[in-house]
């Protein structure tokens, strides 16, 4: 770990100069250690050696050894996000935002902080598919990703749930935070234009909205979805490009 925080907080070039300078500096160090050992003295072409040899050496070898662990590193963090995160949209995968939801609920218990789940489907999104085609409707979706992931707070969790439908986790926001919330996501993605084979396409979604706090505190994840689920089941028959938020009854 240490090793990788070393190799990613320093450019290439430094490590190489520094590399290079320890190299040099060792192969001297050695130099004179022998020659001490056999009692002999160092002579002024022996010392030029000393510098010359690793100074032609051993920049290329740490050129290579550290372009080879900086795109290891590279490779290794895109590896760790494709494991997490759905390829299309960049939001995560529905597996991982279940089990951080549960730490996230468990974080809102400790804090006495309410916290609000929208879900997200978008409207007459097989239309899209039939009319434009499949890569028309996947520019939406990245760009739905896009707009998601760029107004995301650092404690939000943002999923692509399945398909066109999305599920968002807003740590302390109360059902008026969520509400304004939920009321700029449509601000937002009606902005969206997708230029496509000359047309210009566009689409709403409808959402349903529920919070909780620490007065229902067994209410898990697989509860809110629910509630969620239905408010956005509402939210489509009552016509859709809406919130709507749950109601118990
Ligand atoms: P509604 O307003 O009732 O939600 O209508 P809808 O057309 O959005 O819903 P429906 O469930 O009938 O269709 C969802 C469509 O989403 C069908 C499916 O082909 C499309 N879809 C799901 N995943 C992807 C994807 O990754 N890429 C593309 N292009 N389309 C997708
Ligand atoms: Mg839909
Ligand atoms: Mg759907």
């Amino acid at each position: 770990m240490r090793t990788r925080q070393f190799i990613t907080k320093y450019s290439t070039k430094i490590l190489v100069v520094a590399l290079t300078l320890v190299a040099i500096l060792t192969t001297l160090l050695l130099l004179k250690i022998g020659y001490e050992i056999f009692d002999i003295e160092i002579r002024l072409s022996e010392w030029i050696i000393g510098i010359v040899a690793p100074l032609l050496i051993a920049p290329a070898f740490t050129w290579m050894l550290f372009s080879l662990l900086k795109d290891l590193d590279v490779l290794e963090k895109d590896m760790r996000n494709l494991a997490t995160h759905d390829h299309l949209t960049n939001l995560l995968t529905r597996r991982v935002f279940f089990e951080k939801s549960n730490d996230l609920i468990a974080l809102s218990n400790r804090d006495n902080r309410e916290i609000s789940l929208l879900m997200v489907d978008l409207d007459h999104f097989k239309e899209i598919n039939d009319t434009f085609g499949h890569v028309a409707g996947d520019n939406m979706l990245k760009a739905f990703g896009h707009m998601a992931n760029n107004n995301k707070r650092k404690t939000d969790l943002i999923c692509r749930f399945g398909g066109e439908e999305f599920a968002f986790l807003l740590w302390g926001m109360s059902p008026s935070d969520a509400m304004n919330y939920a009321g700029n996501l449509h601000n937002r993605l009606r902005k969206i234009k997708i230029q496509h084979n000359g047309n210009t396409i566009q689409c709403t979604m409808s959402i349903g909205l529920t919070s909780r706090d620490n007065s229902n505190k067994d209410i898990g994840i697989n509860e809110l979805t629910q509630q969620a689920d239905n408010a956005l089941y509402l939210a489509k028959n009552e016509g859709r490009n809406r919130t709507v938020v749950y109601r118990d009854s």
